[in-house]
């Protein structure tokens, strides 16, 4: 079951929505956060491009402009002599570095590598020979080689405490015999460089790297960082990769690459041998990425943690919503016990639990005794009140592993596993009554009720759960026979006689309609005289299987089983009729006795049923007389006043046997007393009997009542009664029930006779 309620829950609509959703919503964050570090790409190359674009065409220009500076400059110094003569080189190069203040020092070497003149120096310092110098040597030749601007390593000038770009031109002559090489030292610290106007934006920074593998320039640069970035060549490998990079560059546009932790765009600046890099560290790249999405993850973190609480709490809901359809599967609404079902899946789990560790369990089923009284009585919502009041009293007997469940209506189911024995069962049943010893309480009112209890054991009354709860209903049966507010254990015996109420319950059913049931009709006798006077009728069943059946034995049964409502309908019905015919007959004042039972007189239209009978069939109500025991008497007074009402003499039956409440004979419209025929019986031997006889016979005088004896069989006994001035009798002496027939033609032999003799 859990199996596959998981399952189920595992596929509902509402888990596939959220899957959907939270697999919806990461897939399109997942394709956002791509589509944004490709946008990041996108701008930050875009700015690299530019910016590497910016430094190219400012370095091409930068040069250009000390070409000509520098062509100017030489032909000036060529034309004026001032390479012989040096003093007056010097103003014209001191006016040329008040122009260019960029411009840290000038120089003028002879062909041969021979320092002329050097700005700032005196004129008698003796000067170095460039060719002689490794660091100017190379660049020195290539000079006089190309006959255009070269650009020297930067390095640090002492004599001008700076670090400068030497930049070198071979003036006049043709390229073979150049007649000057006038180099001039670009301070690349200077403010007025012009490279220090771009600021490279951020952390981009802007390296120039020379063919022969050193930096050119780097900006920016961090403070004393110059010897370690100039005086050094770059890694090999991070030469040639640059170096090759720019080879896939294309015409406008730098090539685009990552090298180490950075992310570079890189040109050829052909012309000057140069490659000019713009460059910016990955980290940063990754530190805008992250800024840019941390607003869109937040976001997505919100809505995914959202709809993770949405989707629990309502999967909560659902499983409460679940457990509680399970509950009511199994459980009863009223008392919230576990209901049939479940209390059969406890039992077969008691018997599993009880058969391994070879032990008892008990099932009981238990009945409120008279509990459709209350019912009908105080009504329904007692009723319900008064069940859910026995649930609890019954939950407080149990221990904790027992189960109690309703099965419906008033009937209970106990069981109680891994019991020791009948004597454990048997203490919880006392328990039980115990506890409906207290009365319920509904509101100002309080009502006392009792239970029956039967109680089959496990293994001995069955092994299997069906057997056990048809021998605890049978043991139920014997504990209402028993007089109910008790309990029976059940015995094999009790079957047999479970198994004939269960007969006569389904043989009754059919009883009237096929015509099974019939009257007769016991006389009653004056004593002294002998004169009939009336009859009692006595219901009679015949079925063809079950033979005759004792009206002591059925009447119950229709009883409990509300047949009596129909029988006793047929009973007044037929006896009306016989009497009417008793009296067309001529025995006018002739009457008739009818039974009635404790269950009839509570439905409410039998006054009505009489009267119609008795209009139907024209007779005065005085003739028909009501019988009813002593327990009937006290249990449904109310009833009884309304056929008081109808002006029918009620008799109370087989009167010494019941309660005998003196009080309710003078509170009840009561006519006669029938002594039962137990004290009848031994009148004439027992003579502790004989004074009950007379003590009723005394009473019934007393009390201005009519008392009858019954089961007179003896003379011996009609003179005791006659002694005790009984007035009437009925008895097999006088004569056994008579069908309608034989009791009329008795009648009219009795009339005859008594013609005769008078
Ligand atoms: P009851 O009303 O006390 O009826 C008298 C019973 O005593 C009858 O038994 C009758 O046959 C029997 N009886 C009469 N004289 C003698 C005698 O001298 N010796 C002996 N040993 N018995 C005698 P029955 O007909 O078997 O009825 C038994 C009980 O069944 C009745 O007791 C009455 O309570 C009930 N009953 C019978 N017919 C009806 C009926 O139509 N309606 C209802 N509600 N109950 C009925
Ligand atoms: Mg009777
Ligand atoms: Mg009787």
């Amino acid at each position: 079951m859990t199996r596959t309620s998981d399952s189920r829950r595992n596929h509902s609509p509402l888990k596939l929505l959220f899957d959907f959703i939270v697999v919806g919503t990461l897939v399109g964050f997942v394709l956002y956060a791509v589509n944004e570090w490709r946008a990041i790409e996108r701008d930050t190359e875009a700015e690299l491009q530019f910016l590497n674009r910016l430094v190219t065409q400012t370095t091409d220009e930068i040069f250009n402009n000390y070409q000509t500076v520098l062509h100017i400059l030489g032909d000036r110094l060529v034309e004026t002599g001032a390479v012989s003569h040096r003093e007056l080189a010097r103003p014209l190069i001191d006016g040329l570095v008040e122009l260019n203040p960029a411009l840290a020092g000038f120089i003028l070497a002879k062909p041969d590598g021979q320092l002329v003149l050097v700005s700032g120096i005196d004129c008698e310092t003796v000067l170095p020979n460039l060719l002689h110098e490794p660091k100017t040597s190379a660049s020195f030749l290539e000079t006089l080689e190309t006959g255009r601007l070269t650009v020297g390593r930067t390095y640090f000038l002492p004599l001008l405490d700076s670090w400068v770009m030497p930049i070198r031109l071979a003036i006049g002559g043709d390229t073979d015999a150049p007649e000057l090489v006038i180099a001039a030292e670009v301070d690349i610290t200077s403010p007025a460089t012009i490279w220090n106007d771009i600021a490279p934006p951020g952390k981009m920074e802007v390296r120039i790297l020379r063919p022969d593998g050193y930096w050119q320039f780097v900006e920016p640069l961090a403070e004393n960082m110059e010897a370690a970035t100039y005086d050094n060549p770059v890694e090999a490998s991070r030469f040639e990769r640059i170096t090759e990079q720019t080879r896939l560059q294309g015409d406008s546009q730098g090539a685009a690459y990552t090298m180490d932790e950075w992310f570079c765009v890189s040109t050829h600046l052909k012309r000057w041998g140069l490659y000019v890099t713009a460059i910016l560290p990955l980290a940063e790249i990754a530190a805008s990425y992250r800024a840019r999405m941390a607003i869109p993850t937040a976001f997505f973190l919100t809505f995914l943690v959202a709809s993770i609480v949405f989707y629990q709490l309502s999967m909560r809901q659902q499983r409460s919503y679940e457990s509680r359809l399970i509950r009511q599967a199994h459980h009863d609404p009223l008392t919230d016990l576990p209901n049939r079902a479940l209390a059969m899946d406890r039992l077969r789990v008691a018997i599993d639990v009880t058969r391994r560790e070879n032990r008892v369990a008990a099932v009981a089923f238990l009945d409120l005794d008279h509990f459709k009284r209350i019912n009908d009585s105080l009504g329904h919502l007692t009723g319900d009140a008064l069940l859910t009041q026995c649930a609890s009293r019954l939950k407080s007997v149990l221990r904790a592993g027992d189960t109690v469940a309703r099965l419906g209506g008033d009937e209970f189911l106990i069981v109680l596993s891994r019991i020791r024995n009948a004597a454990s069962a048997e203490n919880v049943a006392h328990k039980i009554h115990a506890v409906f010893q207290e009365p319920f309480v509904f509101g100002k009112g309080e009502v006392k009720v009792t239970c029956s209890i039967g109680i089959a054991l496990y293994p001995m009354d069955g092994e299997a759960p069906g057997g056990l709860l048809k021998a605890a209903d049978i043991a139920l049966y014997d504990a209402k026979d028993a007089g109910r507010n008790t309990h029976s254990f059940y015995s094999s015996e009790m079957n047999l006689a479970v198994h004939r109420r269960m007969e006569l319950e389904s043989a009754l059913r059919h009883a009237i309609a096929n015509g099974e049931l019939r009257l007769v009709f016991q006389p009653q006798v004056l004593l002294n005289s002998g004169e009939w006077t009336g009859c009692e009728a006595l219901v009679r069943w015949h079925n063809p299987r079950l033979g005759d059946v004792s009206p002591a034995e059925f009447i119950n049964v229709a009883e409990e089983t509300g047949q009596i409502e129909e029988i006793g309908g047929f009973v007044i019905d037929q006896a009306c009729a016989a009497l009417a015919e008793i009296r067309a007959t001529g025995f006018e004042e002739f009457s008739m006795a009818v039974n009635i039972s404790a269950v009839q007189l509570r439905l409410t239209d039998l006054p009505s049923q009489i009267h119609r009978c008795l209009t139907h069939n024209d007779l005065p109500s005085n003739l028909l007389e009501i019988e009813i025991t002593e327990k009937t008497m006290v249990e449904s007074a109310i009833q009884l006043d309304s056929l008081h009402a109808l002006r029918l003499p009620i008799a109370v039956d087989d009167f010494g046997t019941g309660f005998s409440s003196l009080s309710y004979l003078q509170r009840f419209p009561v006519s006669t007393l029938k002594i039962d025929r137990s004290f009848v019986r031994n009148i004439e031997s027992d003579p502790q009997e004989a004074v009950l006889a007379r003590a009723i016979v005394l009473l019934g005088q007393a009390m201005n009542l009519d008392v009858v004896a019954e089961g007179i069989e003896t003379p011996g006994q009609i003179a005791r009664l006659k002694e005790m001035n009984c007035r009437r009798g009925q008895g097999f002496h006088y004569s056994h029930p008579l069908a309608l027939g034989e009791l009329l033609a008795r009648l009219r032999q009795r009339r005859q006779d008594s013609r005769r003799a008078n």
